[in-house]
């Protein structure tokens, strides 16, 4: 039944993506900055931010949205890769991560093999590094 709602009242809506998901997260920093002394003006900010958070998500311009996310990601998709990618190289203890030293190209290699030679297949350059 309230499934049923839900899938009706988000039909043809635009939805969530990574625009979205950061303007929640950047709601949700803003309330909790508000908290501070002198710091209670942020609650109407982040009311504007969560406003435009759902106003994009009910919104059924698409082509619109799809701009807007493309522009976030512009801007703001080197960092959420690099952010990660700092992820992944933490989480897995069985690799190691190299930086091509010509390319910039993330290089992965099993741990613990000691002096290797590491071949880019990005760009084919040949480094040694310790694993
Ligand atoms: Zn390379």
């Amino acid at each position: 039944m309230l499934m049923n709602y839900l899938r009706k009242l988000m039909y043809g809506r635009y939805g969530s993506d990574q625009l979205s998901l950061f303007l929640l997260f950047f709601y949700v920093a803003l309330v909790l900055l508000a908290n501070l002394p002198f710091m209670g003006w942020l609650t109407w900010a982040a009311l504007a931010v969560l406003l435009w958070d759902l106003y994009r998500m009910f919104s059924r311009r698409h082509d619109r949205r799809r701009a807007e996310n493309a522009r976030f990601l512009a801007l703001f998709g080197p960092v959420i890769r690099w952010v990660k990618m700092r992820r992944t190289i933490h989480r897995d203890k069985e690799h190691c991560y190299f930086k091509c030293p010509s390319c910039g190209q993330y290089l992965r290699v099993p741990r613990g093999k000691g002096k290797i030679t590491v071949s880019c297949r990005n760009c084919g350059a040949s480094f040694e590094e310790k694993s």
